[in-house]
């Protein structure tokens, strides 16, 4: 009998987290023999789960807040993405190495690329400048953006996550309206009820929307948020936040496995969890 292996999401708090339910659905559906687990782990103890990993042959991690910078510095290897962002969402084994991963932007790139979209060349505004926002940026830059401009509140933290792409800069209002593709990836409208949002809980002024403009918000609760309601009634296409999510899960699995799995299977998994919420 093949002994099942256990791939596990650290951070704290865990216990609101999709990632079991996208994660299991796909190892289920495709057969794999693992099982996902989710320990919440109180900050400042990384390292001790990468000694459990060790320890207890975990095939895989997940990481989240508030990990994800203290397993960038104590994994063994980390990938392009991670080592920019030195911050990692994933470690995978290479031999008896710990490898860190990044697959968070590259998981929205792949999110647009499954609707259509291609993003090389395109003008691209996003807003925020947290965590979330870096990983968009860096990985924007590696698909070949045409220019990316940056709008956030605290306009240094701006400045310092345009680094992270060579063709990325301070942006303003006019750079949104003037944007192919618009992410939101602040957490402005996170939580907010749309039917009674305020315009403080929109990222920006509606009155920038395009028809012709793609607008994605990676806040995904809730999943149609009242910015992508707006952007929808001003003729964009609007994409929600859970493409990204599916995506860079989909990419986790890629890195453990060397195969892919079914986003489909994951999305349907996904959405089915927040429904029953
Ligand atoms: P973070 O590191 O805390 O950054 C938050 C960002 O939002 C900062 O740029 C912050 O601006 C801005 N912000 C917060 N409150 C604001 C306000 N009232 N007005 C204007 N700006 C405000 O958070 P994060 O990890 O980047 O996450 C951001 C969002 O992305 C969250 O909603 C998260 O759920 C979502 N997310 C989604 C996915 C996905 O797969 N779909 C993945 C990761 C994150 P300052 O710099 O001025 O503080």
């Amino acid at each position: 009998m093949s002994v099942r292996r256990v791939a596990a999401l650290i951070g704290s708090p865990v216990e609101h987290s999709l990632s079991p339910v996208i994660h299991q659905a796909a190892f289920d559906a495709a057969d794999v023999p693992w099982s996902y687990a989710a320990f919440d782990v109180a900050a400042g103890h990384a390292d001790a789960a990468l000694g459990a990993m060790r320890t207890l042959g975990l095939a895989g991690l997940s990481v989240t807040m508030p990990h994800k910078h203290d397993v960038a510095a104590a994994v063994d290897r980390l990938d392009a993405a991670a080592a920019a962002l030195r911050s990692c969402n994933t470690v995978s084994w290479n031999g008896d190495e710990l490898v860190g991963s990044s697959t968070d932007g590259a998981g929205l790139v792949a999110s647009l690329a499954e609707d259509g979209i291609d993003v090389a060349g395109t003008k691209v505004a996003v807003i925020g400048a947290g965590g979330a926002a870096r990983s968009v940026i860096d990985a924007l830059g590696r698909a070949g953006a045409g220019s990316i401009r940056v709008v956030n509140r605290t306009p240094e933290r701006a400045a310092s996550a345009c680094r992270l792409a060579a063709v990325a800069a301070v942006g303003d209002a006019d750079d949104i309206a003037r944007a192919d593709v618009v992410v939101n990836a602040s957490s402005v409208g996170m939580g907010v009820d749309p039917s009674s949002a305020r315009p403080d809980d929109l990222p920006c002024d509606p009155a920038l929307f395009d028809p012709g403009q793609v607008v994605v918000d990676l806040v995904y609760h809730p999943l149609l948020t009242a910015w992508l309601a707006e952007a929808e009634r001003a003729g964009a296409r609007a994409v929600d936040g859970l493409g990204m999510l599916i995506h860079q899960a989909a990419l986790q699995q890629e890195i453990w496995l060397a195969r892919r799995p079914d986003v489909r299977v994951m999305r349907r998994a996904a959405e089915e969890a927040l429904a029953a919420r």
